[in-house]
């Protein structure tokens, strides 16, 4: 990261570049969620991403980060966060940490926010990254996340940051009464689908909301590692 005082001389850049952004690629496509695009623009993403690649921190489209993973596409995030329909009371349950920026975004729109990596360098950085920009309603916990996050359920909301074949089976019994799961499912040869799932009467009520594309959700309910 750059010293504070290039921070400072560069900030109203990203101020602008990220009203822009907010503008161009979220309220000109379909966010329309008052409280989702007020979160965004809370948020400093090019905190989230290396010093190489800060001046494309505004594009749209996601970033590489360490250990080969990946930050997600601005719209993105914006899109699963409107998906799981946050009103401010919430606990929610993200899997797949990555730079923390999700996360970040999450804890302006939830009461309580636990996030799960199971690259443990990531999720050192993204711990550090976060205690040090102020984000104190956000746990960040070294995990298989297909196995949900037991010892902090029920959640209120779970969303999902990678991509499985199946909805992992543990996540149905962590989730509060019409609870929302979000979570792109799919394969490489049939293409990954959004869906939003949400628990009534003890049973899932399944939407499609969309294609995108993810790097795989990784463990026991979930790809097998390479
Ligand atoms: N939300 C992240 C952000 O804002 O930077 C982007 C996440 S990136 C698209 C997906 C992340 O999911 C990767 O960091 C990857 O290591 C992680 N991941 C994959 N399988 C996982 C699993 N079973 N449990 C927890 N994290 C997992």
């Amino acid at each position: 990261m750059s010293s504070d005082s290039e921070f400072v001389q560069s900030d109203n850049n990203f101020v602008t570049a990220r009203q822009t952004m907010i503008e161009e690629q979220l309220r000109q496509r379909d966010i329309a969620d008052p409280r989702v695009l007020d979160a965004i623009g809370r948020v400093p993403r090019e905190y989230f991403v290396s010093p190489e690649s800060q001046r494309f921190a505004y594009n749209d489209s996601a970033l590489p980060i360490d250990c080969h993973q990946t930050i997600s596409q601005p719209y993105t995030v914006a899109f699963m966060c409107a998906a799981a329909q946050l009103t401010g009371t919430e606990t929610v349950l993200e899997i797949g940490t990555g730079s923390g920026y999700g996360a970040a975004v999450l804890s302006h729109l939830a009461r309580e926010v636990h996030t799960v990596e199971r690259i443990p360098e990531l999720a050192i950085q993204a711990t550090e990254r976060l205690q040090r920009l102020g984000y104190d309603n956000v746990h960040v916990y070294t995990d298989d996340g297909t196995l949900g996050l037991p010892q902090a359920a029920p959640f209120d909301a779970i969303i999902v940051t990678a991509a499985a074949e199946q909805l992992p089976e543990p996540y149905q019994e962590q989730l509060n009464e019409k609870g929302r799961i979000i979570i792109p499912l799919g394969s490489d040869s049939t293409g990954q689908r959004m869906y939003r799932f949400t628990l009534r009467n003890g049973k899932l009520l399944e939407e499609v909301l969309g294609a995108f594309v993810f790097v795989p959700l990784i463990g026991k309910f979930g790809h097998r590692p390479e």
